[in-house]
């Protein structure tokens, strides 16, 4: 686990990177956006993963200007996928309800960083997990409004294995919600996840709003995912988070059969 000091210094020394992991369309097999996911070189040289120290920088501000490399950095590379004609629809940002409390400049940070690189906030989709509770009427859920009032999506990630699920999507200006892996992982076997899967595809249909299933890794989970009507996937199936040149080679490509390496049996 990486200190603090060892976070503080990564941070400074230009030693955050950013993963991307492509998310596709079921019915297209096509790469359409990709969610953002931080790692950082720790003092070895060996990439840290958030498992290392996203707590530790939850807990403290250090989440605030972590953020703030993480959302430079998608910006400066979406700008440059499209600039080499890769069509990705939007890229996904995990925020913390700590971040949204903390960050008392995020509004104006994301304004003036899509302005200098030529984006927009339709670009931009803002994850925020159920795993913490955000209280209703916080500051926070200001902040999330005015991010979709200004044309960003927010996706409740994480859904289902969380808070106060369902109440989030009547408070928030939620544009879909990712499943959690969980949820994903037993939904071929003889429990409750099949059909709780089942039913929260057709909440979000009648609330009209997507859905992405995560953590999809084998064949026959996309295929039943696939024959229920879930739009989206992400998962180690398809892709594993990757550096921004191979998501905008992927991302290039006109068409790509969704081909399954079956990661488990
Ligand atoms: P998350 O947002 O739910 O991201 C999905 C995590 O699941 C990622 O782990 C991803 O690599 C992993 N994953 C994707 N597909 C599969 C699969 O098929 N099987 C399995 N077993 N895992 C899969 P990662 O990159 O280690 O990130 C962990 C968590 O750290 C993220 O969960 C998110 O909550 C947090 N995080 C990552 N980047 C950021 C960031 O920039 N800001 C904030 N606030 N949190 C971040
Ligand atoms: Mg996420
Ligand atoms: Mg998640």
């Amino acid at each position: 686990r990486l200190s603090p000091g060892e976070v503080w210094d990564a941070i400074n020394d230009d030693r955050v990177v950013v993963h991307y992991q492509p998310q596709y369309d079921m019915q297209s097999g096509k790469t359409v956006a990709a969610e953002a996911l931080v790692r950082l070189i720790d003092a070895d040289g060996q990439l840290a993963y958030p498992d290392r120290f996203i707590d530790r920088v939850e807990q403290r501000d250090l989440i605030v200007p972590l953020g703030r490399v993480v959302i430079e950095r998608v910006c400066i590379d979406l700008a440059a996928c499209r600039e080499a004609g890769a069509k990705i629809r939007r890229i996904a940002i995990n925020l913390s309800a700590h971040q949204l409390l903390a960050d008392t400049g995020l509004l104006g940070f994301i304004d003036q960083t899509l302005a200098c690189h030529g984006l927009q906030y339709e670009d931009l989709e803002f994850e925020l997990t159920e795993r913490h509770s955000l209280q209703p009427d916080c500051e926070g859920h200001l902040v999330l409004n005015a991010l979709a009032g200004r044309g960003a999506r927010i996706v409740i990630d994480d859904f289902g294995v969380g808070y106060s699920s369902v109440i989030y999507l009547a408070a928030l200006p939620i544009a879909a919600f990712k499943l959690d892996r969980e949820l994903i992982a037993g939904v071929l076997d003889d429990g409750p996840s099949g059909s709780l899967v089942d039913s929260l595809l057709a909440l979000a249909k009648n609330m009209g709003l997507d859905v992405v299933a995560e953590g999809v890794e084998t064949k026959e989970q996309n295929d039943y995912l696939s024959a229920i009507g879930c739009p989206f996937a992400q998962g180690y199936g398809y892709a594993q988070p990757m550096s921004v040149d191979d998501l905008r080679q992927l991302a290039s490509q006109e068409c790509r059969p969704t081909e399954y390496s079956s990661v488990s049996a």
